[in-house]
């Protein structure tokens, strides 16, 4: 058994010379809420843990003149429900983030750790995605941004190539009249792995969906956008017949697997079932109801 060295760099700099000479051994540490966990079951023995809580680029969260949001990839979920404007502009990647674990889960876990675990049924991924969020990645090779949902490979994987580091999600400016809202499907009724999840990001103009984005969870092997259910919302009233469509096309985009926590018939019925409802708390939210 080899020692696991460990180091705390204030700079990104630092972290990502460590990172990239630790080679794949090395890991990432953010709250900690995965990583540790998996070292106790005996899953991963990293050679060196590089902590990236002490670096203030990656736990900073900004506001820009623009109506746009950098959110640090460190950031917690309780820190980003004490932002005085975030969970104003972003209800859903709030509820979202909001519902990983219990409470002292919520003062560690980050959303770039929920993103980089890879998990299929990462509960911010899904929304993250509908907000049609980008992130910020730091490697050997300097600096490039990627979609967030272009980021997750597979169950446990991501696309970040060797020694990159998830520095910071932007979130986009809203346009007036817009709502986002995450719901889940667990079953029991707290601290449990999504079944489904669906995250739902819009824009009305006097009654009519001008922009829709849709984010689908623990139903494949990657969190995806479907874009077909957004092509039915938008153009549409929210009524009925489009609701029904894009939740057709919702439990079509599924390819899920079949466990104790739900059979395919469940996930894939449920997934149409969430779509109609994020949609509609997504719409009373955008028209400020
Ligand atoms: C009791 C309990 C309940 C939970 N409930 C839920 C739940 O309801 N929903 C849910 O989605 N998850 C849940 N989780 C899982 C976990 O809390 C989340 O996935 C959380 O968001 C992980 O964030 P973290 O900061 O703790 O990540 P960490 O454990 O620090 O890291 C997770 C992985 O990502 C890598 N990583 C982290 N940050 C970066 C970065 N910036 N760049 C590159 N790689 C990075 C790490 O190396 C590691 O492989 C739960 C966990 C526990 C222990």
């Amino acid at each position: 058994m080899t020692d696991t060295q460990y180091m705390a760099p204030q700079t990104l700099d630092e972290a990502v010379s460590a990172y990239a000479a630790g080679g794949d051994s090395a890991r990432i540490l953010a709250g900690g809420t995965d990583l540790l966990v998996q070292m106790g079951a005996g899953m991963v023995q990293p050679g060196l843990i590089v902590d990236i809580k002490k670096i203030d680029e990656l736990n900073s969260i900004t506001e820009n003149a623009d109506g746009s949001f950098v959110v640090g990839a460190g950031v917690s979920g309780a820190v980003l429900a004490e932002h005085p404007t975030f969970g104003k502009v972003w209800p859903g990647v709030l509820e979202a983030l909001n519902l990983i674990g219990s409470t002292q889960v919520q003062g560690r876990a980050s959303a770039g750790g929920n993103l980089c675990n890879g998990s299929p049924a990462g509960d911010a991924v899904p929304a993250m995605i509908a907000a049609d969020t980008t992130v910020t990645i730091q490697g050997p090779n300097g600096r490039r941004e990627m979609a967030v949902k272009d980021v997750p490979a597979g169950p446990g994987r991501t696309n970040l190539k060797a020694g990159e580091i998830l520095v910071s999600f932007t979130l986009p400016p809203r346009p007036s009249g817009s709502g986002d809202a995450y719901l889940r499907m667990i079953p029991r009724t707290e601290m449990d792995i999504a079944v489904v999840g669906v995250g739902v990001s819009l824009t009305l103009e006097n009654g009519t969906c001008t922009a829709a984005r849709v984010g689908l969870g623990a139903v494949a092997p990657t969190v995806l956008l479907v874009e077909d259910a957004a092509k039915e919302l938008i153009g549409s009233t929210l009524d009925d017949a489009a609701l029904n469509a894009a939740a057709a096309a919702c439990s079509a985009a599924c390819n899920p697997i079949d466990d104790k926590r739900g059979t395919i018939a469940y996930r894939t019925k449920v997934a149409g079932v969430l779509l109609k409802r994020s949609t509609i708390i997504a719409a009373d939210r955008a028209k400020g109801v």
